[in-house]
């Protein structure tokens, strides 16, 4: 259920409009790494989360997310605000004034419509986390580089805010995630195939024009990772002896999604047992507090 408060979370003050900066933020209004997109994302990712905990957690962060579009809302519609009537600002956004009133609208900096092409929403909790932690980091940074782009102490402080909560946000899913006590690599059920998962491949190679040649480091042999050359080039090359999908021996989390498909009634047997187990101590959990 949804209920709205009349009230900002952020309360936003602008000193002067500036409608092409109002546009700019539209980017976090209807743009692929805006507000809604994150409000959708995570609440989805929550309505389609079999466990309560984590549930939650989307919950509570999606609604955040649409209180943080009401917000950037308020700033956009403050600085657009000179668009309903004179020439000269309604030109920083054709767009907007004419057809949209001067208002916001779900489009981006540059007018695209908003998509929910936006988001990702996997139906596995682990890989879920994994896609909003990147989301966070990337509103992270949109908005560190509006607020290079204002003067505007009243917009400044707003967008101070909104990007230090994407940090607060990411460090919950990252706690989410390492609560769910995976491998940091492991991802499904399927084993990768060995010794394959190890080559780092040197897929670029030569000397540019610039002088610059071949470089390592951690990227090439960290994480138990060891370079390979090309085959043309008188390397090993990868390993591309077949290899056949074994499910159920990757680490799994009670936490994970079951399986699909034709393992769900074979390797997802595992699985199904982690969760029948932690449903049962939930239930015993749940009895005892009673
Ligand atoms: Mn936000
Ligand atoms: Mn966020």
């Amino acid at each position: 259920m949804y209920h709205h408060v009349k009230k900002l979370m952020y309360t936003v003050e602008v000193g002067e409009s500036d409608p092409k900066f109002g546009k700019m933020l539209l980017e976090q209004f209807g743009g692929a790494n805006g507000e809604l997109a994150a409000a959708m994302q995570y609440s989805i990712q929550g309505f389609n989360c079999e466990d309560a905990a984590r549930k939650d957690l989307l919950m509570d962060i999606g609604t955040e997310e649409l209180s943080h579009l009401e917000v950037v809302g308020a700033l956009i519609r403050l600085h657009l605000k000179p668009m309903k009537h004179e020439r000269e600002a309604a030109e920083a956004d054709p767009l907007v004034a004419i057809a949209g009133g001067g208002g916001v609208c779900l489009q981006d900096s540059m007018g695209n419509a908003w998509t929910a092409d936006y988001l990702k929403i996997t139906g596995d909790l682990a890989v879920d986390l994994r896609s909003n932690i990147a989301a966070e980091a990337r509103a992270k940074i949109v908005y560190e580089r509006l607020i290079a782009f204002t003067q505007d102490k009243g917009s400044q402080e707003a967008l101070q805010f909104l990007m230090t909560r994407e940090i607060t946000h990411m460090r919950a899913f990252t706690a989410a995630l390492e609560s769910m006590e995976k491998p940091q690599f492991a991802v499904g059920i399927f084993k990768p195939t060995p010794g394959l998962v190890d080559q780092y491949f040197n897929g670029s190679t030569g000397v540019s024009q610039y002088g610059d040649g071949d470089f390592s480091g951690q990227w090439n042999r960290g994480n138990g990772l060891h370079t390979v050359e090309f085959e043309r080039n008188g390397g090993e090359s990868l390993d591309v002896r077949p290899y056949a999908p074994e499910p159920g021996t990757e680490v799994t989390s009670p936490l994970d999604s079951t399986p699909v498909g034709q393992w769900t009634n074979g390797a997802g047997e595992k699985q199904q047992r982690l969760h029948d187990q932690q449903k049962k101590h939930r239930m015993k959990e749940a009895a005892a507090a009673m």
